[in-house]
């Protein structure tokens, strides 16, 4: 037996749910996972979507897609209604997945759903009137002339996710060839249906075998961005949201390992003159920005080198781990461009590691330094170990 084969028949039904089962089955668990974390609501309508879907495919691996037989299709339009609306339900879920829900997007869902349910109730409707008096071989026609509406609404519901959620995503790229994935798959069950009345071989191939690509894809844009999630919690857990630098915790954390590792390290600490008159006579906004300017250049000149923080509201450090790196040198380079390129000063002290020496010791050192720098006139660099030996002690009482 080839893979093929697999697919092909009544079998290639129940093969294929089995498949899209197992990965709904493992996508419901991230759903799930995604519901327990902090944007709950968010995540509602992809679970709720997964589990209609989940459903329907246990119905099918249980009781076979109903290809073998083919009634004219006189209940096919339940089917039909329950894949229409798990297909609007899954998008918004992805759609949810970046964005948070607008009352826009949520009307435009409803709206959706509504359709297909009035679309449902029209075709039972005009069902039992057109099939009364008609002959068995007519109802099979009638059957199939009004299941049409449901496949035609499908199409246009995948040309509006084309257009409104593609922008709207992260992965661009995936969601389009998912939805293509998507409507290939519907066009073979369409063409299968209407013109071949489910006998093609190669059609029935593709309307099973497809749908277990789609769902791959989905399983796939959901773990990517499962990932991104947990990705960019841990980045925001250990960075300051104004200046991007790394927060203190952070800071402090790394400067302590490498600290009580006994590597030659060194911290520079920097503090921008005279903040509280720029915020006071320009505004706080003209502040935040002079802010992010500097911690730009710290960052910068950290690159490579070693790692940038905010210690304090404008009190930016930076711990050097490369051992080449001189840490006066790299202190006047800050100095020097943020005079140059900021409108602000800053002044500036550093702090070489020595034995017995704690990571907040050095960093003390370091503060000592820039204090000695404020002391002296400002906008200059100081290393602890030239403070004069007297202006040391009072830095300390300071
Ligand atoms: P010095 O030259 O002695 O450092 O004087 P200073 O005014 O810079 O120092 P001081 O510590 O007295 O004032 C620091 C000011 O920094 C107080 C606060 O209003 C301002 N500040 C702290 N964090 C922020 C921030 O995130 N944004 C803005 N715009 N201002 C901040
Ligand atoms: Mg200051
Ligand atoms: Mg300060």
């Amino acid at each position: 037996m080839t893979v093929r084969d697999l697919f092909m028949g009544t079998q290639g039904g129940t093969v294929s749910a089995l498949l899209i089962l197992l990965m709904l089955f493992l996508m419901l668990t991230m759903s799930v996972r995604l519901m327990m974390s902090r944007r709950k609501k968010a995540y509602f309508s992809l679970t709720f979507s997964l589990l209609l879907i989940a459903a329907q495919y246990t119905f099918i691996a249980v009781l076979g897609d109903g290809h073998g037989s083919r009634d004219g299709g006189a209940d096919h339009y339940i089917v039909q209604g329950l894949q229409t609306v798990s297909f609007i339900l899954t998008n918004v879920g992805l759609y949810q997945l970046y964005n948070t829900t607008k009352r826009k997007a949520s009307l435009l869902m409803g709206l959706g759903v509504f359709g297909a349910f009035a679309i449902m109730a029209l075709r039972h409707y005009a069902g039992t009137r057109m099939l009364a008096n008609v002959s068995e071989a007519a109802a099979v026609q009638t059957n199939a002339f009004l299941n049409i509406w449901m496949d035609f609404y499908l199409y246009l519901l995948i040309l509006i996710c084309f257009y409104l959620i593609t922008p709207a995503v992260g992965q661009t790229k995936k969601y389009q060839i998912a939805l293509v994935v998507y409507f290939l798959t519907h066009s073979a069950h369409v063409l299968n249906e209407y013109l071949y009345e489910g006998t093609s071989a190669g059609l029935t191939f593709a309307e099973h075998f497809l749908p277990v690509v789609y769902f791959f894809m989905i399983f796939q844009f959901m773990f990517e961005r499962m990932l991104e999630l947990m990705q960019a919690v841990y980045h925001s857990s250990i960075t300051d949201g104004l200046t991007g630098l790394f927060n203190r915790r952070y800071f402090t954390r790394r400067l302590q390992q490498y600290v009580q590792s006994g590597a030659a390290v060194s911290v520079i600490f920097t503090d921008i003159d005279n903040f509280k008159k720029l915020n006071d006579t320009q505004g706080h906004q003209r502040g935040d920005e002079a802010l992010r300017h500097v911690a730009s250049i710290v960052m910068e000149e950290a690159d490579g080198i070693g790692i940038p923080g905010r210690f304090g509201g404008e009190e930016i450090v930076m711990l050097i781990t490369e051992p080449g790196e001189d840490p006066a040198k790299v202190a006047e380079k800050v100095r020097a461009r943020v005079e140059a390129e900021a409108g602000v000063t800053v002044s500036v002290g550093w702090s070489k590691y020595r034995k017995g020496i704690s990571g907040d010791g050095l960093l003390k050192q370091a503060d000592e330094a820039m204090y000695y720098s404020k002391k002296s006139g400002k906008n200059r660099v100081t290393g602890h170990r030239h403070i004069p030996a007297l202006k040391r002690a009072d830095a300390m009482n300071d």
